[in-house]
Formats: C-alpha cells, structure tokens, sequence
C-alpha cells in the first residue's frame, strides 16, 4: 500500500497562527502545477522499486494539501490528476486503487458550484474542510476568510455533489474562550453531520503575527487547566454522539 501526499503551497491570504510555508502569489499556481506535473514523471519509478523490494505499490490514499488545494483552477486540478492517473504511474503499471481514498483540501469560501462541479468530475471522494470555529467574530480574529454560513453552504453544495465523506478542522482554546464557547462550537460541528472532526488545540508558532501578539501582550494563552478541560470535552461530546449515531 502506497500513499501519495501533494502539497499546494498557495494561499488568498494568511492566516495569523499559521506556521505551515505558503505563498500569497496565487497566479503562480501555473508554473507550480506543471513542474509538479514533470516531477510526478520523473518519479514514476519510485513505486516500481518499491514493487521489486516486494512491497505493495498500489496507491490507496492521495491527499491534496496546502496551502489551499481549492485555489487550483479547474484546468490545473484536470491537469494533476491526470498525471496520476492517465500519465505516470499507470504507465508502469502500477495502478491507483479503484478504491484509493481521494482527499482535496478546502477553505469553506472556495466551495462554489462551478468547484463542486469540477471535483464531481475527478476522483476525489473525499473534501477536507478547514473550518477552525464556527464564532464569525474568532474567525475574524485569525484572519480566516470564510464566515460560519460559508461552513453549512460548502457542506450542501458538497452533498448535492454526492461527495460522502467530509472532514473538518476545528481548533480550540483561543484567548479567553471558554468552555461553553467550545462546546457550542463542537455542537455546531456535530449538527453539520460530518464523517470526520479533526480538532487541535491552538499553537503559537514562531515568527507568526500571532505569537508577535502573544509577545506583546497583546494576547493570553488560556490556561493548561483549561486547555486540557476543553480536550476532555472534546473526546467526551463526540463519543457520546458517535455511540448515539450508532444505536
Ligand atoms: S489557509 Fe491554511 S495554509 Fe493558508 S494561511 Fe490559513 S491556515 Fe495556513
């Protein structure tokens, strides 16, 4: 079994934790999309060794990351998976699994019907969202783009696609939040009736505005006692809705 994890480093604009590298110049995506292309190709043996050391080399997980993966224009998306597809590693006759899990990642604003469109038409069966809080005034805070209403508007748009199986990415422990605000943010996720809640405790990454901020005092990092109540929360809420789910 093989996996195959592309990284779009492109983004609208950056979000103030934000420690992953990515560039505002969006209209690079071109050039980026077709060396990508030419990289996938001069790769192409790299899953054939792995078959001659005996190892499986069958792909059964591509993951589109970013950066914003959603920022892609359509011709570039046709393009990348072409290349996985019809143009690389199938030549050597390894082959992407017919039920190789296909993961895009997605800012909530990026989800149009033209996007929605363009993904029914590749083999993605599975879109990542990076929803972080549901609280417009927070998103704001981290200079996201999208608002909570975005949120539940990719999410129609997505199952009108018949894309059945969505992930989200939520963070907790924000200056001054409370438990309460936690808990109504992961309500709100599971009333959203995803597959999959991914959910991370907010960092302070060097050399981002918002450690910048952390160091000017401009902001506090909520307390250990706190943060670890939030994680109790967590993994207790969603338990007790997945084994309510399953009954
Ligand atoms: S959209 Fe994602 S990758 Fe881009 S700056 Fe924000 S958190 Fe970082």
């Amino acid at each position: 079994m093989a996996g195959l994890y592309i990284h779009i480093p492109f983004c609208v604009s950056r979000c103030i934790y934000c420690g992953f590298y990515s560039t505002t110049s969006v209209s690079l995506q071109h050039q980026y999309t077709d060396v990508l292309c030419r990289e996938l190709e001069l790769r192409r043996n790299y899953l054939k060794e792995a078959e001659d050391a005996g190892k499986s080399p069958e792909i059964s997980t591509i993951y589109l990351g970013g950066g914003t993966p959603s920022q892609l224009s359509p011709d570039n998306l046709n393009k990348i998976f072409d290349a996985i597809y019809n143009k690389v590693f199938t030549v050597n006759g390894v082959p992407v699994s017919p039920t190789a899990e296909v993961t895009i990642e997605c800012n909530p604003d990026d989800i149009t019907p033209q996007f929605v469109n363009t993904v029914a038409q590749l083999p993605i069966n599975r879109v990542s969202m990076g929803v972080q809080t549901f609280s417009d005034q927070r998103l704001k805070f981290l200079q996201r783009r999208h608002t909570s209403q975005d949120v539940g508007k990719a999410t129609d748009l997505l199952r009108k696609a018949d894309i059945r199986n969505i992930s989200i990415d939520l963070m907790f422990g924000f200056p001054q939040q409370s438990i309460e605000e936690w808990k109504t943010d992961l309500q709100s996720a599971i009333e959203l009736g995803v597959e999959h809640i991914s959910a991370y405790s907010l960092m302070y990454e060097e050399n981002t505005p918002l450690y910048n901020l952390l160091q000017r005092n401009k902001v506090q990092e909520i307390d250990e006692e706190t943060a670890l109540s939030m994680y109790d929360t967590l993994i207790d809420m969603l338990t007790s809705n997945a084994s309510n789910t399953t009954k």
